[in-house]
């Protein structure tokens, strides 16, 4: 018998680092975050949860981390 590869289920996930539009301070945000991700310098809200992916408000992309 062989092994069956086992599918993974799972929606893709990401995690992004961001920089505060306010104060400039990196931060890590996960793309499905059910809560509102605030700055961790200032605590400006840097994303807004939808339900699914979150919208990214007050803060710019620098870089995925996959
Ligand atoms: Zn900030």
């Amino acid at each position: 018998m062989r092994k069956r590869k086992i599918p993974v289920p799972m929606p893709k996930s990401r995690f992004y680092k961001v920089m505060c539009k306010n104060c400039g301070a990196e931060n890590i945000i996960f793309d499905r975050a059910s809560f509102p991700t605030r700055c961790k310098v200032c605590g400006t809200q840097l994303v807004k949860p939808t339900g699914g992916r979150v919208e990214i408000i007050n803060a710019e992309i620098i870089a995925e981390l996959g």
